[in-house]
């Protein structure tokens, strides 16, 4: 069969793409369509088509899926950021089981019964709105040259108008509408980035969930010029701005951030602080867990987090998911562990609460500087951190002289090693070196279940057995999917 664009065909959706688009097929053509759910009869329009599969439109839905909800959010359609929102949460998690399973299957290498018997059940939210502690809010003008704050429409770059994204804290409505305001009363300009001019390009909101407290940044198109100047004006009649954001319950830290860039990188390199602190700080707790329930115990670490800082967006679900990796650990107290990819240390810190000695490893610098001082303001002695590349650094300490110390000797043999790459999943040469160094057990936490089945054959390969594998839902209502495995070690 010729496809063509323009043409009308109608399918039944099966799947769920990539980002987030319903999959369905006509003799073996697959289907990508937008807005699309599995379990839809529609028709749809091609837009594009390819030699193997085309790109469609939504344009009717003939019967809607039984698992079909009517959105909370009035602009889901159009925002890039929940593309299954139309989709009942529980079938959500279904789905996001069910890819992770199928990619240990058809990637990992695994028996389908193996992975049925090791998968736990997918960790959801009770609540699955509100859950986000970090937005990034873009400034500019409508059609009709309104200034307005919202989110990007998908793919593109114009902004549809809203300031209460239904996954984001309440207060940020407030702060938005403020800062909306004082722009109109005192003619500050939003950023045009096309022309390159303008001044407010983007507002970031944090919110530390536990303690409550409120972080704002504010990036403008200017240089920064002198660092550290407080008292400095770079926004019209900023003071006033600053009186009103300050007035808010659990006000803490308002800064600026300079980037004069033509770029789509949000923040520039330097921040100033223009009131309050520097950064906010948030608690996470330690839950123990069989499996099943998450009990929280009296453990917890303190998080100072600044503008810049990489901190997982889900709270709630960050502790669950880092619970299940430390209860995959199975630590006593005496183990010596490595956390690769270890940012500023959250995993880490947690691990180092039950492990001997914990040591860390994480390629951004700054990331580095705050795991130490988080180290340091819990009172937490036996975590120490390294700068680099996972694949660098490991092999570094693998291959330096044994015999030297006796700390030496249990970096080079660990009773386990963690690791949470970034999607494109561990460095061959990492993996290798995890072989080579034989711990008892490895944790291996992936935001992108393709790479880890394949880094996961490698490791079984090398002797090591998949005994546990979790789904904890950090990105409800969107398609991403994060996991944590727990492998053995067979060979003695
Ligand atoms: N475990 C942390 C961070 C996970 S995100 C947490 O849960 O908060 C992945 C981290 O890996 C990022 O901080 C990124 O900067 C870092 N990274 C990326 N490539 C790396 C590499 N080759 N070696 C070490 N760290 C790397």
């Amino acid at each position: 069969m010729a496809f063509q664009k323009n043409q009308i065909y109608t399918v039944e959706i099966e799947d769920i793409g990539a980002e987030g688009e319903g999959i369905g097929r006509i003799e073996g053509f697959s289907l990508f369509v937008k807005d699309a759910l599995p379990g839809d009869k529609a028709k749809v329009r091609l837009t594009k088509v390819k030699k193997n599969y085309a790109y469609a439109r939504l344009e009717e839905l003939l019967e809607p899926s039984p698992d079909r909800v009517t959105p909370r959010c009035p602009f889901h359609r159009q925002c890039g950021g929940c593309q299954i929102q139309a989709l009942s949460y529980e079938k959500q998690l279904a789905f996001k089981q069910t890819k992770v399973e199928n990619n240990l299957v058809r990637i990992g290498g695994f028996a389908p019964e193996k992975i049925r018997e090791i998968m736990e059940p997918v960790i959801g939210m009770e609540d699955p709105w509100r859950y986000r502690n970090k937005a990034q809010y873009p400034f500019g003008y409508s059609g009709e040259g309104e200034l307005i704050t919202g989110f990007y429409a998908g793919r593109t770059h114009s902004i549809i108008a809203n300031t209460d994204c239904l996954l984001g804290a309440r207060e940020n409505q407030k702060i938005l509408e403020i800062i909306l305001k004082h722009m109109e009363q005192c003619h500050v300009s939003a950023y045009d980035e096309k022309k390159g001019r303008g001044l407010v390009r983007h507002v970031l909101i944090r919110k530390g969930f536990s303690s409550g407290e409120l972080m704002v940044c504010i990036v403008i198109n200017a240089d920064g010029g002198k660092s550290g100047a407080r008292a400095e004006r770079w926004i019209p009649e900023q003071n006033r701005l600053v009186d009103r954001l300050a007035l808010l319950h659990g006000m803490t830290s308002i800064s600026v951030n300079f980037n004069s860039e033509k770029t789509n990188v949000i923040m520039g390199a330097e921040t100033v602080t223009i009131w309050g602190r520097d950064k906010i700080r948030d608690k996470m707790h330690l839950f123990r867990t069989d499996g099943s329930e998450f009990v929280k115990t009296d453990k917890s670490v303190t998080y100072e987090i600044s503008p810049r800082s990489f901190y997982q967006v889900n709270p709630v679900q960050a502790e669950r998911l880092y619970s299940t990796a430390l209860s995959y650990a199975a630590l006593t107290g005496k183990e010596t562990v490595w956390d690769l990819y270890c940012g500023i240390g959250t995993i880490s810190l947690f691990l180092a609460r039950d492990a001997g000695q914990v040591y860390g490893v994480e390629v951004v610098p700054e990331a580095i500087e705050d795991a130490r001082e988080n180290a340091r303001k819990n009172n937490i002695a036996n975590a120490k951190f390294f700068v680099g590349r996972a694949e660098e650094v490991l092999p570094a300490f693998y291959e330096e002289e044994s015999g030297i110390s006796e700390e030496a000797e249990a970096m080079r043999h660990p009773d386990v090693i963690v690791v949470d790459p970034p999607r494109k999943g561990c460095d061959e040469i990492c993996l290798r070196t995890i072989l080579r160094m034989r711990p008892e057990r490895i944790v291996y936490v992936s935001c992108d279940s393709a790479t880890l089945a394949r880094d996961l054959r490698i490791l079984c390969q090398g002797g090591y057995e998949l005994k546990r594998g979790r789904v904890c839902d950090q990105f409800c209502h969107g398609v991403h999917v994060e996991v944590a495995c727990c492998l053995q070690r067979v060979s003695s």
